[in-house]
């Protein structure tokens, strides 16, 4: 079986970026969408992926800082509980200023656990800021798993497929992700399909049972590129030797 573990990172405050910054990213959205959407729904679109992958009826994992930019992770308390209600998993986007702290990590990880008044089992660190001894103080906070490694920016090979087991903390380095394809990787709409397919290809050829891991941002459904992502949807669950799930699902069988 290819696994397929899916997440989104949701990197802005719920009130999105300053307007001027989103101005100065009109031409990444299609004109009558940027034009018939208020400019702090652009980047949200938590319900929006509730929708889509309710329609393939799959759970994936919303990775949440606890730190934005004039903003505060409460606002979506709305979005929390609702993506709970319905068995999506709530997993932690760690600061990158936090790594080097257990204190702040666990700081970081009680206040989203205040929200979700329910254990955090999975971590996602910001920008994918990693060192060797994150595994271990995720691990003595009771995290479960971790996906903040990639290995490179322009290329998706072994490397980047399948898990590891750092002691008992499962580390899932980052398969595909929305910006890398779109910028590092200079691959067009058109591109994104075909390159999903031989990533899936390569994963089979490593073994018959195997993990990929997929970042979509939240911030990314309503632009070019981005948009995609119901053609992704559709086009993995077309697969038969394919199951899509979030984080805390997959470790549970990994552990098995
Ligand atoms: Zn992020």
């Amino acid at each position: 079986m290819q696994y397929v573990f899916l997440s989104h990172d949701v990197d802005w405050r719920i009130q999105g970026p300053p307007t001027e910054h989103i101005l100065q990213r009109k031409d990444r959205f299609d004109l009558k969408i940027f034009e018939k959407t208020k400019p702090e729904e652009l980047y949200r679109n938590i319900p929006e992926y509730m929708e889509i992958e309710e329609k393939y009826d799959i759970r994936s994992t919303f990775f949440f800082r606890t730190i934005y930019e004039n903003g505060n992770v409460i606002d979506y308390e709305d979005d929390i509980k609702q993506l709970q209600k319905s068995n999506w998993e709530i997993g932690l986007h760690t600061d990158r200023q936090s790594i080097n702290s257990i204190e702040m990590i666990k700081q970081e990880k009680e206040k989203l656990e205040s929200i979700t008044k329910d254990k955090i089992n999975g971590n996602r660190v910001h920008f994918l800021n990693y060192n060797s001894e994150l595994p271990d103080k995720l691990e003595r906070l009771g995290f479960l798993y971790d996906s903040s490694i990639r290995h490179s920016k322009d290329r998706i090979d072994e490397k980047e497929i399948g898990y590891s087991k750092i002691n008992h903390l499962i580390e899932f380095p980052i398969t595909i992700m929305d910006a890398y394809l779109f910028t590092y990787m200079k691959i067009k709409e058109e591109g994104i399909i075909p390159e999903f397919k031989k990533t899936l290809e390569l994963s089979r050829t490593i073994s018959e049972n195997n993990v990929i891991t997929i970042l979509w941002h939240d911030n990314v459904l309503k632009m070019k590129g981005g948009r995609m992502y119901n053609k992704i949807l559709e086009f993995l669950t077309s697969q038969n030797d394919v199951k899509i799930m979030c984080g805390r699902d997959l470790v549970k069988i990994l552990k098995n």
